[in-house]
């Protein structure tokens, strides 16, 4: 029997759908304020992507734009500002940033209720403690899609196939918050076909084509794409997916997959600290 392909795009659809219903009511109009720096190409398709998505459901998405040779003072200055300002709702940094600035001082700096992107320590603070609130976008995704097949995380196996800040620390410790049994494995890991002989949920991340392989996976495997590789045929993920998906249960395509449930769970983000800041939550 074939898989299940998982339409990404629905599950995307219908946390907008919803989140619209929720802004609609809103007497005053959330505004987010994007931070980018350098003139980084990929940051312009991903700030066109998110302005877009924000006009589906009335959000307001300004850009504050800095030439490559801005101090990291002057970033600062301008976040501890945005933190004060009462018409500012949220706050994001647009990565890659130039090398003079540290990312983990810009994002130390960000008011925690308005850290749409769930980064600050004292939101991934609260993850390990388990008091979870304002989760990163894509550990929030690969959450929601689970929840959107009914996927109980209780005694799973679950292999987690990246170790990064942005998507496998927190997403383990989220994952062992709802009682699943995590493996995490990174570039260093000798032998994973030993760990993905286990699982029975993989949430790839490594951004390293046909990672995942037939011989990675078996009849009740639920497949994760998380990986975006750029090729010149088009966007693909970490798994052959030609040659895995007639062999497994469930995966996620790329693109069509994680992507968009990213993008419409930075939105429930950035309703969250719109609500936040509101105090309405
Ligand atoms: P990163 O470079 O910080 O982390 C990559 C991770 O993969 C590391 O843990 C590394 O050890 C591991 N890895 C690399 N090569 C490996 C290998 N051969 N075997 C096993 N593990 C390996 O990157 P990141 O920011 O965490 O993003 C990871 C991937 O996810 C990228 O392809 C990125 O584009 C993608 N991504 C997708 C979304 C989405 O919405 N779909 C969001 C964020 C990131």
């Amino acid at each position: 029997m074939a898989a299940k392909i998982i339409d990404g795009k629905k599950i995307a659809t219908d946390i907008i759908k919803q989140l619209s219903s929720e802004t609609k009511k809103f007497i005053v109009k959330p505004n987010i304020i994007t931070i980018k720096i350098g003139d980084d190409p990929t940051s312009d398709l991903y700030l066109k992507l998110r302005d877009n998505a924000c006009k589906k459901i009335n959000i307001n998405s300004e850009h504050k734009v800095y030439s490559a040779d801005v101090s990291e003072e002057q970033v600062l200055k301008a976040i501890k500002d945005f933190n004060q300002d009462k018409n500012i709702h949220g706050i994001l940094i647009q990565f890659p940033i130039p090398s003079h600035i540290s990312q983990k001082k810009l994002i130390d700096s960000i008011s925690p209720i308005k850290d749409v992107e769930g980064l600050t320590p004292q939101n991934m603070g609260r993850i390990l403690t388990g008091d979870e609130d304002i989760i990163p976008c894509t550990p929030l995704a690969v959450l929601n899609i689970l929840k959107h097949e009914k996927t109980t995380l209780k005694g799973k196996n679950v292999l987690i196939i990246n170790h990064s800040t942005l998507v496998g620390k927190p997403l383990s410790i989220l994952m062992l918050n709802r009682n699943a049994s995590v493996s995490v494995c990174h570039v260093y890991t000798e032998d994973l076909k030993s760990y993905t002989s286990k699982a029975e949920i993989i949430i790839s991340a490594a951004g390293v084509p046909n990672l995942i392989r037939p011989e990675h996976v078996n009849r009740s495997s639920f497949i994760i794409d998380v990986g975006i590789i750029k090729t010149d045929s088009g966007v693909r993920g970490d798994v052959d997916f030609q040659q895995v998906k007639d062999l497994v249960n469930k995966i996620t395509p790329v693109p069509g997959g994680v992507g968009p449930v990213t993008v419409a769970c930075s939105l429930k983000n950035m309703v969250k600290t719109y609500k936040k800041n509101m105090d309405m939550i």
